[in-house]
């Protein structure tokens, strides 16, 4: 299972979602088989909102999976974060082999007239399906959804992803040179240079995009992102002053490593990784908006390993985007105190 990288892919309409497709923000598609729980938030008892519908990596012709995470959009988001997994086993009707067409083998002098021809006879060639072949063929059925009510929800945006499994391991290998402002450069960040853009990077059961392998410490809020300083040089730019080159030289991580203490392997029998969201969706999703709202860097996320029909719960784990809002506070200060000022000197004039 390799590691997908998903980018923004522009908004979409309400009516547009449907629970064969992923998207960001907007609202639940869900299976009108099973019923689905409460989705309130702890903290305040609003509903939670879709963060994103993700069609897991898991699934396959025969397994139709979906990861929902929903949070409220507040401070307290940490606390109202949920993560529900999807799984629909679908019978996949035996390929119909009674039917043959043998297409024709092409001469190398073809011509076109010829070739209408040809494609003429293949038509009226085919013999008309016996009754039990036409009932094999008949396409899956659909799965009847609904779509959750919600009286607010964000935007939705649809989400196109790619495979990003050369670059992953060159960023595991150290092979990337990396532009950063300051010293405190945090492997998130480094990471986030690398997918510009990205609002989540998904591997079904790969590890989380952390620094931190012990699922254990990282519930425990211990991310441990400093590491990532151990191995580099720094070299100062040729022209910007305050901008330095890191040139690493690589963690001293495997890519698949994973932690094997007793917490860790009891968690991976229940939980599978599947993807992990980054900050880059709060501003696709305009959640900033609200006075309060949810300042993530990363939500790792983690389904139910359980395969079989139904909804199971999940979890996730967040790291703030602790100095981004502290940094955005400073400015709103010094902006708030430059105004001020001004409107002090006009009073004063
Ligand atoms: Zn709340
Ligand atoms: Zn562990």
């Amino acid at each position: 299972m390799q590691y997908r990288v998903g980018y923004d892919n522009g908004p979409l309409k309400l009516s547009d979602l449907h629970i064969d497709f992923s998207h960001m923000g907007g609202k639940m598609c869900y299976d009108l088989q099973y019923e689905i729980p409460d989705i309130k938030c702890q903290v305040c008892g609003r509903n939670s909102m879709c963060l994103i519908q993700y069609v897991s990596q898991k699934s396959s012709d025969s397994l139709h999976r979906i990861v929902y995470v929903f949070l409220c959009n507040s401070a307290h988001y940490r606390d109202s974060i949920r993560v529900l997994t999807y799984n629909k086993n679908i019978i996949v009707p035996e390929k119909d082999t009674s039917v043959s067409i043998t297409a024709p083998t092409w001469e190398e002098d073809i011509d076109m007239n010829n070739l209408l021809g040809m494609t003429a006879q293949m038509q009226t060639a085919a013999p008309a399906p016996a009754p039990n072949v036409f009932k094999q063929n008949t396409p899956l059925d659909p799965i009847e959804f609904k779509v959750r009510k919600q009286n607010t929800c964000l935007e939705p945006h649809d989400i196109f992803t790619e495979n990003t499994e050369s670059k992953m391991n060159d960023f595991f290998q150290g092979a990337v040179d990396v532009i950063m402002d300051g010293e405190n450069t945090k492997f998130t960040d480094v990471l986030l240079t690398q997918f510009n853009g990205a609002c989540f990077i998904a591997g079904y059961d790969r590890n989380p995009l952390s620094f931190q392998k012990c699922i254990s410490k990282l519930f425990k809020g211990q991310f441990e992102e400093d590491k990532y300083k151990l191995n580099r040089n720094f070299e100062e730019a040729e022209e910007a002053e305050e901008i330095e080159v890191i040139n690493d030289n690589g963690p001293d991580v495997s890519i698949d490593d994973k932690c094997d203490c007793k917490f860790c392997k009891e968690f991976h029998q229940k939980y599978v990784h599947e993807m992990d969201l980054f900050s880059t969706m709060i501003w696709v999703l305009k959640m900033d908006q609200s006075e309060e709202s949810a300042e993530f860097k990363a939500i790792y996320v983690f389904g139910s390993r359980n395969l079989e029909n139904g909804i199971h719960e999940g979890c996730a784990v967040a790291m703030d985007d602790d100095e981004d809002v502290k940094e955005l506070l400073k400015e709103l200060k010094k902006k708030k105190e430059k105004e001020e000022a001004k409107n002090q000197k006009a009073s004063e004039i």
